[in-house]
């Protein structure tokens, strides 16, 4: 997306201590509610402040009540997506509009609490860079979303190894520093801790509050789960090996050459044992067809390889993030902040 500009760019005046994103999709009946409870909590601060509201593509009168809202109020802004790009993409448009020192976007149907948000700021405030939420009494449908997810949950947990009990909770407080130049897509949103203690940020949870859905309807169910999992997938590679995913292709293309050795060792055995020619023993077949599938696979990580070099010298990132520099200024083309690396 080209034509969208990063908040960076905006003069430090105009930058806020608090940006809330919210992702609105057919959203008519609890926007107004959202609205004066976010008010109220924000106005308590005594911060700076915006929200970012984003129409992801209404078909109510959401975005009408979101326009209302931004007349009257300088501090709401308001994205208008042409049509529904999804709620990964939502958030995304919010965090690339959004200028606070600290992000946190929270669902619209008012299933998160905005009373949560001066506690996940106090967390914050103990020099944390990602406070994840984590809805501990979710109040969905059980068998097909609770289940699920925490099922999901406890996989990306073992796989990431960023200990948390829930990926999915969109209320949640992200360091501005961590969100520079992550782009989001997929169901990607759910994985920003797990890039943010990749590139070495602190991350925590803290428990929130979760009500029933009131008005409308969720736009998600069963499904989600195996997208998520899909990501997961593309979310361990990319984090364990863009560096070298030669690594990575490199152990297949052993276990295939092994499985061919031990086929062709065995078709020798059983020459030598039983007398079987190759031609009579299907395991010699075996042998050959690993043996090709390693090689392939070797030169497919290679290709990796290359792509992975492009990918770095394109955009110019370090394989590295600083946290601070002392008595050195920061060269030029890697910023002032630590830029962690594009999310997948
Ligand atoms: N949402 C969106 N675009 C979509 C689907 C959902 O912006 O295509 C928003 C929706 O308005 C809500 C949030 O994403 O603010 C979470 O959606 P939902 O409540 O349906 O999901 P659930 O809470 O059931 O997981
Ligand atoms: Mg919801």
């Amino acid at each position: 997306m080209a034509d969208l500009q990063t908040a960076d760019a905006e003069p430090e005046a105009t930058r806020v201590a608090v940006s809330v994103i919210v992702p609105v999709y057919n959203e008519e009946d609890s926007l107004p509610h959202l609205y004066q409870q976010l008010h109220d909590v924000l106005e308590g601060l005594g911060e700076t402040y915006e929200i970012v509201f984003v129409d992801d593509g209404s078909r109510d009168q959401s975005m009408a009540i979101l326009r209302d809202f931004a007349g009257r109020d300088k501090r709401v802004r308001v994205v208008g997506f042409r049509r529904n790009f999804g709620q990964t993409a939502a958030l995304d448009a919010g965090f690339k509009h959004a200028t606070g020192d600290v992000l946190i976007p929270m669902d619209a149907d008012l299933q998160n609490d905005p009373k949560d948000i001066p506690r996940l700021l106090a967390k914050m405030r103990e020099g944390y860079d990602v406070v994840s939420g984590w809805r501990k009494e979710r109040k969905d449908a059980f068998l097909t979303r609770i289940l699920p997810s925490r099922i999901a949950n406890r996989i990306i947990s073992r796989i990431t190894g960023v200990r948390l009990h829930d990926y999915g909770c969109t209320l949640t407080a992200y360091r501005r520093e961590i969100m520079r130049d992550v782009h989001l897509y997929g169901e990607m949103h759910r994985f920003i801790p797990v890039w943010a203690h990749w590139a070495g940020g602190k991350v925590t949870e803290l428990a929130v509050d979760h009500h029933p859905r009131q008005f409308g309807t969720t736009k998600y169910g069963l499904s989600r789960t195996f997208r998520v999992i899909l990501d997961l997938i593309t979310v361990r590679f990319l984090v364990a090996y863009t560096t070298k995913p030669a690594y990575f292709f490199g152990r297949f293309a052993l276990l295939s050459f092994l499985l061919s050795f031990l086929s062709f060792a065995w078709t020798l055995l059983e020459k030598v044992w039983l007398g079987t020619w190759v031609h009579n023993n299907p395991v010699f077949l075996i042998g050959i067809f690993t043996g090709i599938v390693g090689v392939q696979v070797v030169f497919v990580g290679l290709l990796a390889e290359l792509n992975i070099r492009t990918h770095f010298e394109a955009q110019r990132r370090p394989a590295y993030f600083v946290r601070e520099r002392l008595n050195v200024p920061a060269p030029d083309d890697s910023g002032t902040s630590p830029a962690p690396r594009r999310a997948p």
